[in-house]
């Protein structure tokens, strides 16, 4: 089906083992172990001017989850670039995001002992992605803390997300976008889908990568353009205190770039505004997207 074909039927195409189909006839099965264990990894990747963003930074992400759950990799990095780029034709949009999940396979007797020789499942849909509101970017979000209540291995991107549904959900009971997630140690994580930055006195805090959180690939170009413009940035743990005391704080993603987060816990974080190192970065960042758009307009 070609994108006019498509567009005229006003239908999502997804990709399912091999097939482009509608999104309202795709099918898994129920043997999945996605399905029964949440047995499976995920990507999300932006797309913008038609053309996949920060791929190969994903793409080593996919590599490196599949290989800490023993799940194979089923496709070549030329297969990967070709699927995703087919997904990508057969939608209208400019702007889009990409969601691709790679699960261990079908397996007719449950157990948790994955068989030998099994066929992952690979899912691949893509949306049109909307920029944040310049609303959200004037006046920030509002966020609590929360214990970080998820596994040893927050590395993975795992599709098993019970946690961060649980958390996300305790963020709106109490009137909030989103949490910062701290560890038992008393240290912040990440967010719920986001890792975060804190701002003290010019300089830009972020903790370490390590298995307590997911190595953002928006938290990656972060740090390099923060490099590139002589804006310091330390690795570091984040104390609650610290956080609290913060005088930024913001949560990136790849949907949400860089975003302001003006209230904590009920309370300002610094003046209650989106603060100054924030516009710096978010300015560069647009910078450098609009760079990569530039590059693929003819
Ligand atoms: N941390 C978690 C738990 C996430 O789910 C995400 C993205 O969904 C991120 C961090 C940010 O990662 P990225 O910048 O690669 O989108």
């Amino acid at each position: 089906m070609n994108q006019i074909d498509n567009n005229k039927k006003n239908e999502q195409i997804v990709y399912l083992n091999g097939q482009f189909i509608p999104m309202t006839q795709s099918k898994i099965a129920t043997q999945d172990r996605g399905f029964l264990f949440g047995d499976g990894v995920y990507e999300v990747i932006p797309v913008y001017n038609r053309h996949l963003f920060s791929f190969k930074e994903h793409l080593q992400r996919l590599k490196n989850s599949l290989h800490a759950v023993s799940i194979p990799n089923p496709l070549t990095e030329k297969e990967w670039l070709n699927l995703l780029n087919q997904l990508i034709k057969k939608h209208p949009w400019q702007e889009q995001y990409i969601y691709l999940q790679v699960t261990r396979g079908i397996q007719m007797q449950r157990d948790h002992l994955p068989a030998d020789g099994l066929t992952p499942t690979i899912y691949a849909y893509t949306n049109p992605l909307k920029p944040i509101s310049q609303e959200t970017l004037e006046k920030g979000i509002r966020v609590i803390t929360l214990e970080d209540i998820r596994w040893l291995r927050c590395d993975i991107k795992a599709i098993t997300l019970l946690p961060n549904v649980m958390m996300k959900l305790a963020a709106k009971s109490q009137n909030a976008d989103d949490a910062i997630l701290i560890s038992k140690k008393g240290f912040v994580t990440e967010g719920t889908a986001s890792n975060a930055f804190i701002v003290k006195k010019g300089t830009i805090f972020t903790p370490p990568n390590s298995t307590k959180l997911l190595p953002g690939i928006t938290r990656l170009l972060i740090e390099r353009i923060a490099k590139n413009h002589n804006i310091p940035l330390v690795e570091q743990n984040i104390t609650e205190q610290a956080l609290t005391d913060a005088d930024e704080i913001w949560l990136s993603s790849s949907t949400k770039e860089a975003l302001p987060v003006t209230s904590l816990n009920g309370k300002p974080v610094g003046t209650g505004k989106p603060g100054m190192v924030w516009h710096k970065i978010k300015t560069y960042y647009q910078a450098q997207k609009q760079a990569f758009i530039e590059e693929y307009t003819d």
